[in-house]
């Protein structure tokens, strides 16, 4: 058996980065930057108001108070999107809403709320009730991001207000590390996919729209391979045909011990494969690979080792791909709810674990079981939230403390 890490790290340590593509902002949620983005035009590109109100000269309001306002002539009206047209001049205001370019001659704004309401425009005059000093609301041209400054580093993983800058910086694409396509397959004669009957012997198929899902969770696009029937001619020709058109394998089940697992003999021919028993329980056995350049992971067939085995292996390499630098999910302490008891195998135990907040936001995190564990029992593992760490040992009892992998979170800091 080898330990976790040393698989993970010999992983990381084959996969390649996936090449830049320019993709359209509305598929780039998620995905990572390969160049750093500066400005090429000046945001916002005018100075305009931040508040709807009068552009006027502040030098004409000093003194203004509720009880002696000082009344402007309003020459114009800015609504956003319009271009201002005339000047203000000594003893002028222009009518001007959110969003609108600062008119020539003005150099402050005063909001509504100071102008009086009894004489706050109608009959072509307002009531200015407090005095304005230059610059009030006025956001310049260049404030957020002037030409030049750098808006977006490399290695950026692009989120929603990104895109957004990326949109205001007048870019419709983005240039990125490519999404990842990866293949997911599920093996087996007994499978059958949901909606269609089971006869004696068969079971459903859960581990592909899981994987699939994982995948997706991943960021990646998920290619759907369907069911592979225990067949070494069906197995070569789907396996060659995904290695030729994705980035990556995921594959689950027939890569046991058993006389049916011909993804493992299959492998054996047209693959580079290492089959790891690793130091861990669920999801000792893993086939990691490269065909022709493309890694494939031969997770196991029980639905739980697969889940898991994708999340400590296939997981942080599509991410790698992917350009993420923080590939893995955080580990945080808890406080274990019961005995976590286990027995002394050499290996690590990862243990399906709700975990929920006593006493209040800031209160302590308290771990327990999620149900039965077992490998084949996913419904234990839909109700986690993480997997509780046991190193080689006796466990934890009950009020000590015992590491979570966080499956609700997505990345380490
Ligand atoms: P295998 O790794 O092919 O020996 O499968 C191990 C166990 O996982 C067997 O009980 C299989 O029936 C089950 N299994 C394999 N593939 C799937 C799947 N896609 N969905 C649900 N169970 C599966
Ligand atoms: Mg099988």
């Amino acid at each position: 058996m080898i330990p976790l890490e040393e698989a993970q790290n010999r992983i990381l340590a084959t996969v390649p980065r996936l090449p830049a593509a320019t993709v359209a902002l509305g598929d780039a949620l998620g995905l990572v930057t390969v160049e750093a983005l500066a400005a090429t035009e000046p945001i916002p590109p005018f100075a305009n108001t931040g508040v709807d109100g009068y552009a006027v000269r502040a030098a004409d309001t000093a003194g203004a108070t509720p009880e002696s306002p000082v009344r402007l002539r309003i020459v114009d009206e800015l609504p956003a999107g319009k271009a201002p047209t005339v000047p203000v001049g000594p003893g002028e205001a222009i009518r001007i809403m959110t969003g609108a370019p600062v008119p020539d001659g003005a150099d402050a704004i005063v909001m509504v709320e100071d102008t009086s309401v009894d004489d706050n425009g109608d009959g072509g005059i307002v009531a200015i009730t407090r005095p304005a000093r230059p610059g009030d609301h006025v956001r310049a041209a260049g404030g957020d991001l002037a030409v030049g400054d750098p808006a977006i580093p490399a290695g950026s993983v692009l989120g929603p207000a990104h895109l957004g800058v990326v949109a205001s910086l007048g870019h419709p694409t983005v240039t990125v590390v490519r999404r990842p396509r990866v293949a997911v397959m599920s093996t087996g004669d007994e499978l059958v996919p949901p909606g269609e009957p089971l006869a004696i012997g068969q079971i459903r198929d859960s581990n592909r729209p899981m994987l699939m899902a994982l995948v997706a969770q991943a960021g990646c696009e998920p290619i759907d391979f369907g069911i592979g029937v225990d067949d070494e001619a069906v197995i070569t020709e789907r396996l060659e045909k995904a290695a030729a058109s994705c980035d990556a394998m995921v594959t689950s089940g027939g890569v046991s011990m058993g006389d049916y697992d011909i993804v493992k003999k299959v492998l054996r021919q047209i693959a580079e494969m290492h089959w790891w028993q690793i130091a861990i329980r669920p999801a000792k056995p893993l086939a990691f690979g490269m065909i022709n350049g493309v890694p494939i992971f031969g997770l196991p067939g029980n639905p739980v080792s697969s889940h898991v085995s994708f999340e400590l292996f296939a997981r942080p390499a599509l991410l790698q791909m992917a350009g993420h630098a923080r590939r893995f999910r955080p580990v945080t302490p808890a406080e274990a709810e019961h005995d976590m008891r286990r027995r002394v195998d050499g290996k690590l135990h990862l243990d399906r674990v709700t975990l929920r907040r006593e006493g209040g936001s800031g209160g302590r995190l308290v771990a327990a079981a999620a149900g039965v564990q077992a490998s084949n029992v996913l419904s234990a593992m839909a109700l986690s939230d993480g997997l509780a760490l046991l190193p080689d040992g006796e466990g934890v009892g009950a009020g000590e403390s015992v590491d979570v992998l966080r499956l609700d979170l997505p990345a380490d800091h």
